[in-house]
C-alpha cells in the first residue's frame, strides 16, 4: 500500500498554522507524509511591534519562522516558491499551475489542500493560490496521484475574530471536520513560531502568548472541492481526509 501523502499549498508563512494546525499535527503523528508549498516569504507582512527585524531581513526571518513551524507540526517537506508577497495574482497562472504540478509530481500526494476560493481573509494571494491549485489538480493527467482536493474554510457559526470580516462557509457546505483537540498545544506552538506575526496571532487567538489556548481551534473544517473516486459518497461529515482512498 502506498504511503499516505498530503500536500498543502498556501500563499504565506503562517497560513498553514492559521488554517490547519491540528490537522497537520494529527496526520504527521499518525505516520502520514506532509509536504507544504508556500508561494511567498511573506515579505509584505509585519515585522512585529516593536519590530523584531528590519524590512530587509524580514523574508529570511519569516522563512526561518516557517521552517520552525513546519518542524513543530511534523511537516517533512517544505518548498518556498519565492514570489512577491501581495503579488501572487500577478504571476501568470500557467506558471503557477506548472509549479504546483511539479510539486504534485515530486511528493505524489493522494490529497491536496488549499484555501477556499474566498481566501478566508479575502487576501488576493489566498484567492490566487486557490485558483492555481484547483487548476493544477483538475488538469492533472491520468498519471496524477491526486484523488481529492480540499478547500480550507471556517464555518459561519464560529465567532468572527475581533474587528475582522472573514469569509466563511455555512455548515451544510462543509464536508469534512478533522478533530484533534489533543494537538491544540502543538498547533499553538506552531502559531507562536511565527514570532513576527505576534500581533495577528494574538488578535485571532487571544491569550495564546500566555499559554491560554482556548481560542486555538481543536477542529479544522474543509470542503471536498473535487475528487475522482468512482461512486464515492460522503455520509454525514467526513472525519478523515483519506476516506474513500485507503478505507
Ligand atoms: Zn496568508
Amino acid at each position: 500500500m502506498p504511503k499516505k501523502q498530503l500536500l498543502f499549498v498556501f500563499a504565506h508563512p503562517d497560513d498553514e498554522a492559521f488554517t490547519s494546525g491540528v490537522t497537520i499535527a494529527k496526520y504527521t503523528n499518525a505516520g502520514a507524509q506532509v509536504a507544504l508549498v508556500c508561494a511567498t516569504r511573506g515579505q509584505a507582512g509585519s515585522a512585529g511591534n516593536p519590530p523584531l527585524c528590519t524590512r530587509a531581513e524580514l523574508p529570511a526571518v519569516r522563512e526561518q519562522e516557517l521552517r520552525e513551524a513546519a518542524n513543530i507540526l511534523g511537516i517533512q517537506s517544505l518548498e518556498i516558491l519565492d514570489y512577491a508577497d501581495q503579488h501572487v495574482s500577478d504571476v501568470a497562472q500557467d506558471e503557477l499551475v506548472a509549479k504546483i504540478q511539479q510539486a504534485i509530481h515530486t511528493y505524489q500526494p493522494q490529497v491536496v489542500l488549499t484555501f477556499a476560493p474566498h481566501g478566508i481573509s479575502g487576501h488576493p494571494d489566498h484567492r490566487a493560490i486557490c485558483q492555481a491549485t484547483t487548476q493544477a489538480v483538475r488538469r492533472g493527467s491520468k498519471a496524477s496521484p491526486v484523488h481529492k482536493l480540499y478547500y480550507c474554510t471556517i464555518p459561519s457559526r464560529s465567532p468572527l475574530t475581533a474587528g475582522r470580516t472573514l469569509y466563511t462557509d455555512p455548515e451544510e457546505a462543509i464536508t469534512t471536520e478533522i478533530s484533534a483537540p489533543e494537538y491544540v498545544p502543538v498547533a499553538a506552538r506552531a502559531l507562536l513560531a511565527h514570532r513576527t506575526q505576534h500581533q495577528s496571532v494574538e488578535r485571532v487567538f487571544p491569550g495564546i502568548a500566555h499559554g491560554d489556548y482556548r481560542h486555538v481551534r481543536p477542529v479544522n473544517h474543509y470542503i471536498l472541492a473535487w475528487h475522482n473516486l468512482p461512486a464515492y459518497e460522503i455520509k454525514g461529515k467526513e472525519q478523515d481526509l483519506f476516506a474513500g482512498i485507503f478505507a
